[in-house]
């Protein structure tokens, strides 16, 4: 038994059964023994890898995504916001790109975990750091989240013969076991299974009130689903050394994400903006990875193969090209923005 899961198997003991959005704030966030408060995942011997740590060719690629925007917002001052920074890998990148255009934004950092915080500090230095968006400033904003969304609070719930009800954590014999609510109210929806995350629908309803108020644009990249490819069921995993491990394996040791559900997102965000939706993939390759990876690979013959490999991770179909999705989202009155002029 993890410490966490003394803690957490005490908490049910006392008031009974709790969410799947309950367990993984305390397993991702507990200020002792949570996952991300207590390590970085990302690191040589971490986890799992996300596509800044795959190659500096994505945050680049956002970097020029984040100067087209600011050219067609008129080159003004604005906050370049990141949700969720990881080790600060994607920031890093995306600012050398812009300070070679000219551009030099106010660079925020929004971060819960202290250990992540501090390597976000050594690898952008003078970037602002705030806990939460509600700390950033109001203003011109360009924001970019990611894989932040799915390592938020997720609950689910699951259509039975008995109506809907929620997942749940409770106990058996002395054992973290799921199990399932009283019926829950009804959902309206035709799918047998949801996943709802008031702390995302939070967050991204004011990153649209932001952009209602103020131009500029975000940009959510995560791996996630639309009503095309909605997958047989709940998505909450759990990963360890790069491996998948059962949910309740482990509590505080294992990183815990849940897929997107890119239609919910973005109908919370074309409230106030217009939105476009388009692969990873698709993305990467309108923004130009395939040049950039082939003038890296000119001038450093020796790194050829590595970075044909990341070129192929982060945009083949079968890898994360597909899997993954952007969504952007601008203020009213701006163009489209580049990777999503078809709106589609
Ligand atoms: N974007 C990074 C890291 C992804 S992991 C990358 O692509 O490599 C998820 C990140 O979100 C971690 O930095 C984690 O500490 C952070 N995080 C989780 N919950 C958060 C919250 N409520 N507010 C801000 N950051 C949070």
């Amino acid at each position: 038994m993890t410490p966490l899961e003394r803690l957490i198997a005490r908490e049910i003991a006392q008031t009974g059964p709790i969410s799947t959005a309950r367990y993984m704030e305390l397993c991702l966030s507990h200020p002792r023994h949570g996952y991300y408060a207590t390590r970085d995942p990302l690191g040589a011997a971490g986890d799992f890898t996300t596509a800044p740590e795959i190659s500096q060719m994505f945050g680049e690629m956002i970097g020029v995504w984040v100067a087209a925007v600011w050219g067609s917002m008129g080159r003004p001052e604005f906050n370049l916001v990141e949700l969720g920074p990881g080790r600060g890998t994607l920031m890093a990148d995306m600012l050398r790109v812009l300070n070679n255009a000219g551009c030099k934004p106010s660079a925020w950092l929004v971060e819960t975990s202290p250990a992540l915080r501090a390597e976000q500090a050594k690898r952008v230095p003078g970037a602002n750091q705030a806990g939460a968006l509600q700390d950033v400033p109001d203003g011109p904003m360009i924001l970019v989240a990611n894989e932040f969304l799915d390592a938020l609070p997720v609950h689910q719930y699951l259509r039975t013969p008995q109506g809907w009800r929620e997942q749940q954590i409770g106990l058996s014999n002395d054992a973290l076991a799921f199990g399932l609510s009283a019926p829950a109210p009804d959902r309206e929806t035709d799918r047998d299974w949801l996943e709802v995350s008031p702390m995302a629908d939070a967050i991204t309803a004011e990153i649209g009130q932001r952009l209602a108020r103020h131009p500029g644009a975000a940009l959510i990249v995560d791996y996630g689903y639309t009503g095309a490819d909605v997958p047989p069921g709940p998505s909450l995993q759990a990963l360890r050394n790069h491996e998948h491990v059962p949910p309740l394996h482990a509590p505080g040791e294992c990183d815990l994400t849940w897929l997107i559900d890119f239609d919910r997102t973005r109908a919370l965000l074309a409230a106030h903006t217009a939105t476009g939706l388009t692969s990873q993939g698709a993305f990467l390759t309108a923004m130009g990875i395939g040049p950039r990876a082939q003038s890296l690979a000119q001038a450093a013959p020796r790194d050829a193969d590595t970075i044909a490999d990341a070129l192929e991770r982060l945009t083949a179909p079968d890898q994360m090209g597909t899997l993954f999705k952007a969504l952007a989202a601008t203020s009213p009155g701006l163009p489209p923005p580049p990777g999503f002029e078809a709106r589609p």
